[in-house]
Parts: structure tokens; sequence; C-alpha cells
């Protein structure tokens, strides 16, 4: 199953992703449950597809407005340094932990949505990553049993601004400006994508395919990101953890590719979907 968030006429929405475009739960179920993350607290996931099957209310696709998967998680956190290959472009040795940095809500947009380059830099750079979405509260979780924990998966575009995010060894300032970043379009719920590691992740950048990798060729994969982070935190359904970005980007590159308003970038998930945003200036 497919799930996505969105606004009609900018009120919030949620439901199902369909081959006939989006299907909304009824507002007698948002009564219930207000959004996606509420779903998921409640395990009640079935439930959502039934009632959106069941009503037969379809917005105006020209109405919609997708928001991020999850549009107020209670964390979101962010895997660093994770694929070999960006490791190596990045002059970085693997690490022997995950490089966990966090983001704030306010940080995302959804597909469709305009990305923003902030005003007090020109080094705004994209990167292109697998996301999930946590399904059940979890803690203490052992590798083996991590999978269950995990609701589906969505692409993300973990947008950087390298000069901030420099500036000192914490990644904070640099992976959070307003609108920087973008989650989406839908979530594929995690009995479609028995595993994940066997995905490929593309991204473009008008059109030119600028990373190109395995999702497989992760230093940690989702179950050793469940099983570590849980560790320390306890992961709550709604939680977002993305994967991390690999080789590519663009401040890797000589010369430098910076992101400039007008630019298309597109980050593509066999099996998952595309998201898809242009840049704007601040
Ligand atoms: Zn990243």
């Amino acid at each position: 199953m497919k799930f996505a968030s969105f606004r009609v006429r900018g009120m919030p929405g949620y439901g199902l992703v369909t081959g006939d475009g989006l299907q909304p739960v009824p507002a007698t179920f948002m009564a219930r449950y207000p959004d996606l993350r509420a779903v998921l607290d409640a395990g009640a996931l079935e439930a959502a597809a039934a009632a959106a099957q069941a009503n037969p209310r379809r917005p105006e696709p020209q109405l919609v407005r997708m928001d991020p998967v999850i549009p107020d998680p209670g964390k979101i956190l962010c895997v660093g340094v994770n694929y070999l290959a960006h490791i190596r472009e990045m002059g970085r040795e693997p690490p022997d932990y995950p490089v966990i940095f966090t983001r704030y809500p306010g940080s995302l947009v959804g597909s469709g949505e305009p990305i923003v380059r902030p005003s007090v830099s020109t080094q705004y750079d994209f990167e292109g990553e697998l996301a999930f979405v946590i399904g059940r509260r979890a803690r203490h979780v052992p590798r083996e049993r991590a999978l269950e924990c995990v609701a589906g998966y969505s692409c993300f575009m973990d947008g950087s601004v390298r000069d901030f995010q420099r500036q000192t060894s914490q990644f904070t300032a640099g992976k959070n400006f307003p609108g920087s970043g973008a989650f989406g379009p839908h979530l594929v719920t995690s009995e479609e994508i028995p595993d994940p590691a066997a995905l490929h992740l593309t991204t473009r950048l008008n059109g030119e395919v600028m990373q190109s990798a395995p999702i497989g060729d992760m230093r940690f994969g989702v179950a050793d990101l469940v099983a570590y982070c849980s560790t320390f935190t306890e992961l709550e359904p709604g939680d977002v953890i993305t994967t991390g970005t690999p080789s590519g980007v663009g401040f890797a590159r000589n010369p430098p590719v910076w992101l400039v308003p007008g630019d298309v970038l597109e980050v593509g998930i066999d099996g998952i979907g595309l998201l898809r945003n242009t840049v704007v200036a601040e």
C-alpha cells in the first residue's frame, strides 16, 4: 500500500495513493486519527486503507499540494557518511558507529513543493536518500527483529548548506534551513519492500543523473540503524530515519555543482516513487 499526506485548499488530509490517484480518508476517520502519525501510533493502517477505499470523494488534482509523508514527526534522525563511495569522496574513513544528526520538521517540504536556497549562502547542495518511517515503539531492538519496526519507505532529499555544515564539527546548522529538504512523495508500506538493500537510488538534476547507487552499498543498513538508534532513544510511530546519501553530491564535484533557483531536482527509488522539487531563492 502507498499512503500520502497532502493539503487540498490548505486543508490537511491523507489517504491512499493508487493508480487512479489520491483516495483521501473521510473527515469522520480524520476526526479519530488526524494524521498518518496518529494512524501509525494506533496500528490502524489497514483501517485507514479501508476508509479511503470506501470514500467516494476525490480531490481535484490541481488543488492538491503534497506534504512531507509524515508532516510532523516526533523525531527526524539522519545518518551521515553512510555510503562507502560517498565516504571516499568526502575524504573520510568509514565510521565505526552510525553518524547521527537531526533535522526539524520545518526544514522539509513535500514532493512538488519549492525547495529553498537560503539568502545567506550559495553552497546549497543535494543529497538523494532512502528514508524509512517507524511503525511501532522500539527500544533496545535486536538487529534480527529491527525490520518489524519499520512501517514503510520513501524518498528523501537531505538538502545541505555546505558552508554552514562545515563551520563546525556539528551538522545541525547546515541541515536545517527552512524548506531546504524534501520528503516524499508517499510511504510504501514495508510488506512491499522485504529487502530495502535491493533497491536502487537515482538523483537527477535538470534531467542529468548525478547520483546512481545500490542501497546495498550502505555501511549501516536499515536494520543496523533501527537497532543502534533504539539503544539511545525510544523510537516511536511516525519517527523518520533517513539513511545517508551515495556519491555524486555537488560539493564533491570538480568544479562543485551548487543548486540555483529554477533547478529541478528528482530523487527516485525503484519500487517507491519519485520525489521532485524545484529550487527557489529565499
Ligand atoms: Zn544526508
